[in-house]
This record gives C-alpha cells, structure tokens and sequence, in this order.
C-alpha cells in the first residue's frame, strides 16, 4: 500500500518535472553572430574572380599561380559555409542562383549596416563612420537588460569602431573583454572570442571579423581571399566547439553575414563600396570617389544553421539587412515585437526552436 503511494507519487512528480525540464531548455537558447566585413557574394560562391587574380595591380604575379590552384570555387575558399546547407542550415545571397539580399540603408557601408544588424532598420542619421554613441538600441542591449541574459551578451571585434555602435557604455555589453586597451587584431579578436565560448560561455556571442574589408580597401585581392578562408576557418572552429560542449550543443544558432558588398564593375570598383549618396556626402572618403557610387555594393549574403534554421526556398523576395535582429531573437525563443515592431520581419527559414 505504502509503496503504491510512493510509486504514484513519483510518477506525478516526473509529469511535472518533465515537461518544465523541457521548457528549461527551450529558454536556454543560444546565438552566435559573426560578422565579415565588406565581403562580396561574388567572392563567397563563385570564388575567385580570375579577372582579379590576373590583375597585377590587385594579385602580385608570384603567387597568382598558387592562388588559382587553390581556390577554384566558393567552397574551396569557404568550405564550412558550403557545407551548411547540407547540414540542414543555409547559405543564401547567391545571385546567380536567384537568390537576393541586400541592406535597406542608403549608404552602403560600416556604421549604416552594423547599425541594421543590430537594431533591424537602417537610420537615415548615420551617414558616417565617426565614433559616434549609438542613439539606437540594438538587439544585445535589450537582452543584456533581460532576465537570463543580463551579463551573457559578450562582443568581439577588431574595429574600434564596434564600442560605439554598440554602445558598451550605455548597454552595459563589453566590446573585447579581456584585451581593453590593446590593439584589436584579427588574430587577438578570433582567440579571445574563442577563449570566451570556452571559459566564459555567453548566451549570445558576437564576433565583428575586420581584415576582409581593410585588405579590399588596400587593393590586395590575395590577402582579402586569404582572410575570408581564414575567417570560414574560424567559424569551423567555432562550430566545432558548439558541438563539442553540452552547454551549446543542439541550442545555439549560428547566423554569419556581412555590413555590405563592394562595387561590383570591373576594375578598381571592388576595392570600394558605398552608395551615390555616401560618396556626395564624403568624396575624400574614397580612393576612387566615383560620383555615381559603387553598385553592387548594397548586396550581401547570410549563413545559418542551428535549431531554430529550417531550409530556405529558393529564390522569391529580396531578403532584407534589417530582417538579422528579428532572426537572432526569433532564434533565442524571444518576441521580436517587444524588441521593436517596426524592425524587419524574421528570415523566412528562422522560426522558435
Ligand atoms: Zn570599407
């Protein structure tokens, strides 16, 4: 008689536990965004373009050879992003394949799109790249005020700029913790991003990856192809870690994209980008301020994979910069409305894990 009782007993104490375990989980999803700066879709999946490679104002001859031999495609420069689709994630922004996603600011470049990112609409007030204090509140803010987050936002970066748009001061998210004051390298950023996964195990991380857009500013073709392989190399790793560590595994969304493109015409075009608009604004600027603005340079790309990433159709709407913030909420679990109604709607393929 005794033992039935206890035997019911428990069993009535695991229909309660089970399904508030499960729901437990559900709160403890996580996010992982990485950024690229100013890498092109052209780049990302058709690879190299040998028109480049051949120009020797933009690949010294020495190593157009061993350039050519080993990236031939996208996925011989990017093969973790290739491999996501695969793997149930995506990878979207080609547009030879008719896919299209491009940012909704006007200006084509840093502040604009990072802003976009974070917040989900573009601002027509931020027309530069100066350090100001954003006047906006992006996502990491908002969740660093929440419960289950306070404290868990942690960025990364290797642009100073970074501090200013997200604000660290007022939004209380600290932009490279641990090497304040040092020299924000690619390489010092990728480790410490790592390190932090690791050892301090954020809820959300992100990671802004600078050297694509400072090696394209300088006209090096080379050294921009070598730093998107290395920063696909670094995402990989990334992920490995995801996998290999019970806290992140079979929670954590990864999205990795980019602020904007670069000029799409042929010649010098791809070492610049902005719109018409932001070369009036800034012709000294550009090294090249070409009145009409560098196309192509408002076209970008995503990657995702994770719980809350479901396989993207092909083709249809221009996918939109200022959809990202209201994604990465979606894939925390959270209502991206009580963020900001007025943000862009969540990627198609992004839904509550
Ligand atoms: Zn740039």
């Amino acid at each position: 008689m005794e033992m039935r009782r206890i035997r019911r007993f428990v069993l009535a104490l695991l229909l309660v536990l089970i399904p508030s375990l499960a729901a437990a989980e559900a709160d403890d999803q996580r996010l992982i965004l990485v950024t690229m700066d100013g890498t092109r879709w052209q780049d990302v999946f058709r690879g190299p373009d040998p028109a480049l490679v051949a120009d020797k104002r933009f690949t010294h001859p020495d190593v157009k050879e061993t350039v050519e031999r080993t990236w031939k495609t996208g996925a011989d420069l990017m093969p973790f992003l290739h491999s996501l689709p695969a793997r149930g994630g995506v990878l979207t922004g080609n547009r030879d394949a008719g896919q299209c996603m491009a940012v909704t600011n006007a200006m084509w470049f840093s502040y604009p799109g990072y802003n976009e990112i974070f917040t989900g609409r573009a601002d027509p007030v931020i027309i530069s790249n100066d350090k100001n204090p954003n006047q906006n509140i992006t996502f990491f803010e908002w969740l660093n005020r929440r419960s289950g987050f306070k404290g868990q936002v942690l960025a990364f970066g290797n642009w100073d700029v970074f501090p200013f748009i997200i604000n660290d001061k007022r939004s209380g998210v600290p932009v490279n913790p641990g090497f304040e004051g040092r020299h924000p390298t690619e390489t010092r950023t990728m480790r410490a991003a790592l390190d932090a996964l690791r050892e301090k195990k954020p809820r959300v991380l992100y990671v802004g990856l600078g050297d694509t857009d400072e090696f394209a500013h300088m006209g090096h073709y080379e050294h921009y192809l070598d730093a998107v392989n290395r920063d696909d190399d670094f995402i990989a790793e990334l992920w490995r870690m995801v996998e290999a560590d019970p806290v992140y595994r079979g929670k954590t969304t990864l999205i990795v994209t980019t602020d904007h493109g670069r000029g799409s015409a042929a010649g010098a075009a791809w070492t610049e980008h902005g719109s018409a608009e932001s070369v009036r604004l800034d012709p000294a600027g550009f090294t090249i301020p070409d009145p009409a603005g560098f196309p192509g340079s408002e076209e970008i790309w995503l990657a995702a994979i994770g719980p809350a990433v479901r396989s993207a159709s092909k083709g249809g709407a221009c996918l939109g910069q200022n959809q990202i913030a209201a994604s990465a909420l979606t894939a925390l679990g959270q209502d991206w409305k009580a963020f900001d109604a007025g943000a862009g709607p969540p990627l198609s393929f992004v839904t509550k894990p």
